[in-house]
């Protein structure tokens, strides 16, 4: 899921805002606090923490964040939880 939800966002996120949630992650400022087939659940810090959560339906992935993105809109933190994700899950392997 996480593989697949990289490249969602990818194409979701404007390019600045994709750059921007990769920095978050590797300054640190990404914690995991669920992760599962479905659903993703982290706590960014950028400034302010922000809670962001990540849904899988079917093919398509719905994220909320506390920083006031507009539904369909994919921002930063969103972007930083995914590939927090996706890293970690790689590491496991
Ligand atoms: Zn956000």
């Amino acid at each position: 899921m996480q593989l697949i939800a990289r490249f969602a966002l990818r194409r979701q996120a404007s390019s600045s805002e994709f750059m921007a949630g990769v920095c978050l992650v590797s300054g640190g400022a990404v914690h995991l606090r669920h992760k599962s087939a479905r659903m993703l659940q982290a706590l960014v810090r950028d400034g302010a923490t922000q809670d962001v959560s990540i849904l899988a339906e079917g093919d398509d992935l719905v994220g909320q964040c506390s920083c006031g993105s507009g539904p369909g809109e994919v921002c930063r933190h969103q972007v930083a939880a995914t590939h927090a994700a996706w890293l970690q899950l790689s590491a496991d392997e």
